[in-house]
């Protein structure tokens, strides 16, 4: 039996890439899986092949940008399965591009879902950690944050204030109630470039994902891993990237 079998687990973004590779593991090992995401017809879908692999999973659409559908994703867990024992903050978009491009809509729409939308995540389940006495926040955030490059400043940014914001709070929770781990993936072969509005950007970052990304199911063991430990060992920070990414 796996230390994840029993746990209760959100995942925010889990309609594809590492949201949904990551729920699959989860379930695999034992997990009841709450899936959050805009994408209800694939949320559903998981969740149904899921249940028909012989694990519990359920669907909720939510947008990550209004607070109240996190209290939703949350709520879900905890009235269709009795508790939350892990949120995977993981919903998050990538609209890249030089700074001077003075793209200040897909600035604030980074900021709105991959900051904002975090923090809502903190919001609704931290009081629900509290009151069980233990928990456990995992973020996906990214070697852009880690290796600053041109044209990822703004994305990488979004990525750095996620991993502060939770290095703060495990600095706040040393009374064991709550483990943080934040997981730096580098290139994943996901639908993530989709969400690049500029052509030309989008092109590139297809073409290295295409060269030497690595499966998002890696990502999802490594998010396995620290889950799997026991309460009183926390796995704070995870680099994972193609071994050929520089
Ligand atoms: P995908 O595009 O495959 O997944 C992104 C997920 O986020 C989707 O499930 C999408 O679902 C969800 N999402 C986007 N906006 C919202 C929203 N407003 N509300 C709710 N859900 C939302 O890409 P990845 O799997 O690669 O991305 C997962 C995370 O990993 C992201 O935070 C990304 O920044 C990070 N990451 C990815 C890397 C990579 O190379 N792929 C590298 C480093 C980090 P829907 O559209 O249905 O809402």
């Amino acid at each position: 039996m796996s230390a994840i079998t029993g746990k209760v687990v959100a995942v925010t973004g889990a309609s594809s890439g590492i949201g949904e590779a990551t729920a699959r593991l989860m379930a695999e090992r034992g997990a009841a899986v709450v899936l959050g995401a805009r994408r209800k017809d694939r949320l559903d879908e998981l969740a149904q092949d899921i249940r028909d692999r012989g694990g519990r999973a359920v669907a909720c659409a939510i947008d990550v940008t209004r607070r109240e559908d996190l209290e939703r994703l949350v709520d879900r867990a905890v009235t269709g399965f009795g508790r939350l024992d892990v949120l995977v903050g993981n919903a998050g978009i990538s609209k890249i591009g030089p700074v001077a491009d003075l793209d200040v809509d897909g600035w604030s729409a980074m900021i709105d879902v991959n900051v904002r939308g975090v923090l809502h995540g903190i919001a609704a389940a931290l009081p629900v950690f509290r009151r069980q006495g233990r928990g456990h926040l995992v973020t996906t955030v990214s070697t852009a944050g880690l290796k600053i490059t041109p044209i990822m400043a703004v994305y990488a940014g979004t990525k750095n204030a996620v991993r502060t914001i939770l290095e703060g709070l495990r600095q706040e929770s040393t009374d064991g109630m709550l483990r943080t781990t934040s997981i730096s993936p580098g290139y994943v072969s996901t639908e993530l470039a989709d969400s690049i509005d500029d052509p030309a950007v989008r092109q590139v970052i297809r073409e290295n994902m295409a060269e030497f990304a690595i499966p998002p199911e890696a990502v999802a063991r490594a998010i396995a891993f620290a889950v799997e430990q026991p309460d009183d060992v926390e796995i704070g920070d995870i680099t994972i990237r193609p071994t050929v990414q520089d």
